[in-house]
């Protein structure tokens, strides 16, 4: 799975106690926090002094992960952000392969004084780290986490903290068992992790079932009101503007998953969703089959992510992105006409 001399090298790096720091990435979802706690249970076992940091808020529905409370937000505390990565010795980002994906936070990443690794699963690793444990293969960071963990010979240090973590990793990067699951050895994983006397019905109740009635009003608004198909380019864009985020009293989370609604239309091959936020538009992008939007996202969105989920941002307004993703789709109207099958 990982390059043995790469197991090596930071298997000596943490044969002392270190001042260990753990970063997730910007608008953190399910797999980089669950890496990072699973990472933080598991180094702390191991002896060593572990402070996990994310760059802003995230979603009410992950406060339940064992150590959840315990993560410093760089947006809400920045002196204490940048104090921790100033002493630390090793820094290990989780579920992300660029600093620039951590925000404002990314130029202290630069300036850490200690040795980078990133465990990753997405495309195109930047070089600014100093060791790799990357597979595009992989679920999830999660299940990369599982790995490396078991690589270091340290398989029997896992317990139920770590099994609910990374199994929440699994679970919400694969939406629910749907996509980039179709590896046997993931499903050997999550034997092992429910082994460990987790409830995975209880997980998945923790993550999905805990809409506020606003939440839910917002998603059936979106698609009544807010909802465009390009039959013709088989696609379909949900947009949010500040002031429908605002009639809804949006929370951080809320808008999680509602980009795939577009994809269940069957002639669908390509599902946007732009959100009006901080003054830009964040752009989260999912297709179905072979159209890759990591390459729209990279080349056009300012973003990246996975061939089947990307995100990217615009910073020129709702109508006017709108205008450019319509005009940039119709250069594609050949590729994404394309019917899924067997
Ligand atoms: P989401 O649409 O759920 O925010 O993101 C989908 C995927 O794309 C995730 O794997 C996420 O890490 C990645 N992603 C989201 N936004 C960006 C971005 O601005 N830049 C890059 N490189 N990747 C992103
Ligand atoms: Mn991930």
């Amino acid at each position: 799975m990982f390059d043995s001399h790469e197991i090596e090298a930071v298997s000596l790096l943490l044969s002392v106690p270190k001042k260990i720091v753990l970063v997730s990435h910007k608008n953190p979802d399910g797999d980089t926090l669950g890496a990072a706690l699973a990472m933080m249970h598991y180094l702390r076992k191991k002896g060593h002094e572990v402070t996990a940091l994310v760059p802003n808020d995230f979603p009410d529905f992950y406060q339940w992960l064992p150590g959840a409370g315990e993560m410093l937000v760089f947006q809400r505390n920045a002196s204490a952000v940048k104090r921790v990565l100033q002493e630390g010795e090793l820094l290990f980002c989780l579920d992300f392969n660029a600093l620039d994906r951590t925000g404002n936070m990314a130029s202290f990443l630069e300036k850490f004084p200690g040795t980078k690794i990133v465990i990753d699963h997405h495309l195109e690793p930047s070089d600014e780290f100093d060791h790799y444990f990357c597979s595009t293969g992989a679920s999830s960071t999660g299940e990369l986490v599982y790995e490396f963990i078991v690589a270091l010979g340290d398989q029997k240090l896992l317990d139920k903290e770590e099994a609910l973590a990374l199994y929440t990793c699994i679970m919400t990067d694969t939406g629910s068992f749907s996509y980039n699951c179709n590896h046997g050895r993931t499903y050997h994983i999550v034997a092992e992790l429910i082994d460990l006397g987790i409830d995975a019905a209880n997980v998945h109740k923790l993550v999905y079932d805990t809409y506020s009635e606003n939440r839910l009003r917002l998603l059936g608004f979106a698609l009544s009101n807010r909802l465009i198909v390009w039959d013709d380019l088989h696609a379909a864009v949900i947009y949010l503007t500040k002031e429908d985020l605002k009639r809804f009293d949006y929370r951080v989370g809320d808008t999680e998953g509602l980009v795939n609604y577009g994809l269940s239309m069957e002639k669908v091959n390509l599902a946007v969703l732009l959100t009006e936020k901080d003054n830009q538009i964040r752009m989260s992008f999912r297709s179905k089959g072979n159209f890759s939007v990591n390459r729209l996202a990279r080349d056009f969105f300012d973003g990246g992510g996975h061939k089947n989920a990307s995100g990217g941002t615009s910073k020129t307004g709702m109508e006017n992105t709108l205008k450019k993703l319509n005009e940039v789709l119709k250069r594609f109207k050949e590729a994404l006409d394309y019917t899924v099958s067997l």
